[in-house]
């Protein structure tokens, strides 16, 4: 075996079918212990929970090569654990933690010539997925499903340097108070789509959503958590029980506080006080940080310090650390790099 001849700085962002994925089913109340698999088609009945009633989750999380060579993950028992908190809350059979972070080192290893190579800027992106596949047509959640991971290189996420987003306040919400915001399913996706088409038909690379109930407080963008950074160093995140909690985000803020020796806050964030803040990012595992340069809204427009052309210099400090710590530069927190080969 030998790694793919790709194209790795140029291969952007789309699904490539690799060699192998994981699936196991669950069925009579038990998961059966799984497969690799070569087929990337599933078949299920018309009449499938997932396809009437949105029964279904996901997760994200990359594999890449270290600057010694290694094939590693970034956290995946923070992935498990998180769709195991997903799945409860969807009515969903929970995939057990430890069998999560198997399967993640099966598939990994069984495409270990997808993974990109160290300096690459490309990494293999992992899916673990679960849906419910019998059919139901009374509502009520399947007695039946399937847990998969598939995986799909992608490119660099900044091609030519990290430029500042412009991302404009939506007039929709995204996750109501004691809703499903704080998870990762599926349905969070479909409702956003409309926003999101309209917010990039109008010119803006995002969207802020802001907490249904006042409308006054910063909750996260569709896909990704806000980090801030205050004029005299503190780096804050919004705190609400429908924000989905980031990996990268609470990553970010143990690197500031442990790693960097910065202050760091997790509180109510004031739509009102945005335009105090010195820089502005976005978290999540795609691209670690965007930095926002730019906030536009309905009687105005916040333009940070940090302004369009680069990083702020803190944003940047805990992009290179926590990228440094992944890559095996720079020294982290024990068992943050998970070495699958
Ligand atoms: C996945 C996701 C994020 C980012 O989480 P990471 O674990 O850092 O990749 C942020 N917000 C939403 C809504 C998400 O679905």
């Amino acid at each position: 075996m030998a790694k793919k001849e790709l194209d790795w700085a140029n291969i952007g962002f789309g699904y490539v079918k690799t060699d192998k994925r994981f699936v196991s089913t669950f069925k009579d109340g038990a998961w059966d212990e799984g497969a690799l698999i070569d087929d990337d088609m599933i078949s299920m009945s018309e009449c499938a929970c997932v396809l009437q009633y949105a029964q279904t989750c996901f997760e994200g999380l990359k594999a890449y090569t270290t600057a010694d060579g290694k094939t590693v993950c970034f956290r995946p028992d923070l992935n498990a654990e998180r769709m195991k908190n997903t799945a409860m809350r969807l009515e969903m059979p929970v995939y057990p933690e430890d069998k999560f972070i198997e399967a993640v080192e099966k598939v990994v290893k069984a495409n270990k010539d997808w993974v990109p190579p160290y300096g690459s800027g490309a990494t293999l992106y992992l899916r673990p997925f679960m849906f419910g596949i019998n059919p139901v047509i009374g509502v009520k959640p399947a007695d039946e499903y399937q847990f998969r991971i598939f995986c799909t290189p992608v490119g660099p996420y900044f091609k030519g340097g990290a430029k500042p987003i412009t991302i404009t306040v939506s007039d929709f919400d995204r996750a109501a108070p004691r809703g499903t915001g704080n998870i990762k399913a599926g349905l969070n996706y479909a409702m956003s789509l409309h926003p999101i088409m309209e917010a990039h038909r109008n010119g803006f690379a995002e969207n802020m959503y802001l907490d249904p109930a006042t409308r006054t407080k910063v909750e996260e963008t569709g896909g990704a958590n806000f980090l801030f950074v205050t004029k005299d160093g503190t780096v804050v995140t919004p705190k609400s029980d429908s924000i989905l909690p980031s990996i990268t985000r609470r990553s970010l803020m143990i690197v500031a506080e442990k790693v960097l020796g910065m202050k760091v806050e997790e509180r109510e964030v004031f739509f009102d006080e945005v335009k105090d803040f010195a820089e502005c990012g976005l978290c999540g595992t795609a691209a670690v940080i965007s930095p926002v340069g730019k906030i536009v809204y309905k009687d105005g427009e916040i333009n940070f310090p940090s302004g369009m052309d680069e990083m702020g210099p803190t944003i940047k400090k805990l992009y290179d650390t926590l990228t440094g710590i992944q890559m095996g530069t720079v020294e982290g927190p024990e068992g943050w790099v998970k070495v699958i080969d």
